[in-house]
């Protein structure tokens, strides 16, 4: 645990908190942590800062804690990602909210199977979690906005133009004749494929709405190797 997150609602009065969940059980018992003890801690959407451990019980820990800095930038970046199977979708919003993603939008594509948007894996509390241990991991604690396409064709039509409006729309392909091998620290929207890769009639479209297909290369990454290597390379 890199950051000790709170909410609002873990304050006993101001600059004090107390914990009675498995963030207690977590210091407790896996950093066996002591009273005197500091920890790095964090207000959801608020700043970052450190609490001193005040008092301690079998499960309860009370930290009288300063939150003056800011959690680290977020990278300009809104993520277009079709819907991978449920497991990777978790492992891939964990890490898209690691690197610092802005904005993240699951959409439905043709090789999207219709059974992963049922899937209790990925509705919003399960997708929350993961995208918390994101920031848990990277010390941050601003959460990216989550949106969903169940209709890809709707979404690319009504709602793409207004994200392009602002941003350099950027499609991961691995045929596309663009290498990816910028760092434009400037506003993107960035189209990742499924597991069976998007089809050339929703290539086309996404081409038409504006946005240029780059490649990583020959190698057909997975989703979940390919986000993070095209964020590093745009980004890092
Ligand atoms: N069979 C699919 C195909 O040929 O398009 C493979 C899809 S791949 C498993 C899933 C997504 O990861 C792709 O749609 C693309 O967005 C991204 N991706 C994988 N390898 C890539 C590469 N070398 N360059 C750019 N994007 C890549």
């Amino acid at each position: 645990m890199n950051l000790l997150l709170l909410t609002e609602a873990d304050f006993t009065r101001p600059g004090r908190v107390q914990l009675t969940d498995q963030r207690a059980r977590h210091i407790i018992q896996v950093l066996g942590s002591a009273v005197g003890d500091s920890l790095k801690v964090g207000q959801l959407d608020g700043l970052r800062g450190s609490g001193t451990i005040i008092e301690l019980s079998n499960n309860s820990v009370t930290l009288e804690v300063t939150l003056d800095t800011p959690p680290p930038a977020k990278l300009p970046l809104t993520l277009l990602l079709a819907l991978p199977r449920p497991k990777v979708a978790r492992r891939v919003l964990a890490a898209a909210t690691e690197l610092g993603v802005e904005n993240i939008i699951l959409i439905n594509s043709y090789r999207v199977e219709k059974s992963y948007w049922q899937s209790p894996l990925v509705d919003d509390d399960h997708l929350r979690n993961a995208m918390l241990e994101g920031l848990v991991q990277s010390g941050d604690t601003h959460l990216p906005s989550l949106t969903r396409a169940t209709l890809f064709k709707p979404f690319v039509e009504d709602h793409l133009p207004e994200w392009l409006s602002q941003r350099t729309g950027l499609l991961a392909h691995p045929y596309a004749e663009v290498a990816c091998d910028g760092a434009p620290q400037k506003p993107c929207l960035l189209a990742i494929g499924p597991e069976g890769g998007f089809i050339p009639y929703e290539v086309d479209k996404l081409l038409s709405a504006g946005m240029t297909g780059i490649s990583l290369g020959p190698r057909i990454l997975r989703v979940e190797t390919a986000v993070p290597a095209l964020i590093g390379a745009l980004y890092y």
